[in-house]
């Protein structure tokens, strides 16, 4: 653990976040971005090769913004298959699978190759991605989620509570006389976790939304008898009726990280607003709906090394938010993330017969409206005109009352956006398995 390098990324961030001009910001992202670029030519083939095409009228190989608009775009599916030349550590897609997966099993989370941390992203067998993180860029990430974090700079000592799905080198990396990282693993019973933030008693509280909804149940029961003075929510969509009963309980606000695989993308500020952490990366808009600010982000991410990020297009569904925040930080305020963008939902328009996209987050408003007593919930669009809700009402509750008012709530929102009906059909939920990411809201049918 190099305290130096850790501690330089805290300072360079912190400066970066007290930028208030955009072109301030822009000047410096530009600089790191022909440098980082500069990098990734000379150490990944992959990359190299990928870019002559585009790089043909180039009488110098300096990127502007507008030349890295016309660089191919990135995906999953093409970064794991070119996995071997992509990454500049020179490990192959085989060696860091088994690795990974080994690792997993036993719930060793200590996976390296050659002081290069293997991980696995999350998603069915067949899907998973790997990523690669240095020593040193594990270092930075650590000073940089410190930085956006921390609510008392580094003077106070905290105590940290994590949860996540599987651990990895990536996260323990920060245990230090002023700060505390105690990791609770998801995999295991969430009852027993409850003793144990008892006795640790954490001033930050970091889970999945999830997680912290049945804490916030626990804390109401008397039984979990903690008080951070943050509670930051990770990995999920952050539901805003979700968000309102653990802010109720722990009295503060929820804060937020959007981070996956691909990076750390944004955090909260004092203010509760998520900004997209344009320090270390650089995000392009593809808009979905511009009049709402909902777009899709690429991500060049102009730091990480070992397996450069160039033009990623993730599978989510960012909303701008319509009013800059008050914090004055010059890195883009979003609304919230909504969701992945397969989980949109498609219905035929009722004039022209065509399909519509039907956002996540209107999905989530009708099932809110239709009533207090719904605990948990998932819908589905399994066909072009059929959507499951299977719905976990309060203990006491008419089940037949609640069906008729979720009836009548989806009903309103067809004719508001002048689609047509789909039928509903209604199941009990079962609560996803701890690796499981929760998605309220799917869709398991493509137009
Ligand atoms: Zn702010």
């Amino acid at each position: 653990m190099n305290l130096f390098r850790m501690g330089l990324a805290y300072i360079q961030a912190r400066r970066a976040m007290a930028i208030r001009s955009r072109r301030k910001l822009e000047e410096r992202q530009l600089r790191l971005l022909r440098r980082h670029f500069r990098f990734v030519l000379e150490h990944s083939p992959f990359y190299r090769r990928r870019f002559r095409e585009a790089m043909k009228g180039w009488e110098s190989p300096e990127l502007t913004w507008e030349r890295l608009g016309t660089l191919p775009l990135m995906d999953k599916e093409t970064m794991m298959s070119h996995f071997d030349e992509l990454n500049t550590a020179g490990i192959r897609k085989e060696e860091a699978f088994r690795v990974a997966w080994r690792a997993e099993e036993t719930r060793d989370f200590t996976p390296q190759i050659g002081g290069v941390t293997v991980g696995l992203s999350s998603g069915t067998t067949h899907n998973r991605g790997l990523f690669l993180v240095s020593k040193e860029e594990r270092e930075r990430w650590a000073g940089n989620v410190l930085a956006k974090l921390l609510p008392r700079g580094v003077t106070g000592r905290e105590s940290v509570a994590f949860f996540l799905r599987a651990n990895s080198n990536l996260y323990t990396t920060v245990s230090q006389r002023w700060l505390t990282f105690a990791y609770y693993d998801l995999m295991e019973d969430l009852s027993a976790h409850v003793e144990r933030l008892n006795r640790q008693k954490p001033t930050i509280l970091v889970a999945p939304p999830a997680v912290l909804t049945f804490l916030s149940e626990e804390k109401e029961r008397g039984r979990l008898d903690i008080a951070p003075v943050k509670v930051i929510s990770v990995a999920d969509v952050l539901d805003d009726r979700d968000r309102q009963k653990i802010e109720g309980q722990f009295g503060k606000p929820v804060h937020q990280i959007y981070q996956c695989t691909e990076g750390f993308l944004a955090a909260t500020c004092s203010h509760g607003t998520l900004h997209l952490n344009e320090d270390i990366v650089h995000i392009e808009r593809e808009w979905i709906d511009r009049e709402s600010g909902r777009f899709v982000p690429i991500v060049t991410d102009f730091c990480r090394k070992t397996q450069p990020i160039i033009r990623y297009r993730l599978n989510d569904i960012l909303v701008l938010a319509d009013k800059p925040c008050p914090c004055g930080s010059a890195m883009t305020a979003i609304e919230r993330v909504e969701g992945r963008c397969d989980d949109m939902f498609y219905l035929k328009d009722e004039g022209s017969g065509r399909y519509r996209p039907v956002f996540p987050d209107f999905i989530r408003r009708a099932m809110w409206q239709a009533g207090d007593e719904i605990r948990h919930y998932q819908v589905v669009q399994e066909g072009p005109d059929r959507i499951a809700v299977a719905f976990e009402e309060r203990r006491g509750t008419d089940r037949k009352r609640l069906e008729a008012a979720i009836r009548s709530s989806f009903a309103q929102l067809f004719r508001r956006l002048g689609v047509e009906e789909a039928a509903i059909r209604f199941a009990p939920y079962r609560h996803p398995p701890a690796d499981r990411k929760l998605r309220r809201v799917k869709r398991d049918w493509s137009p």
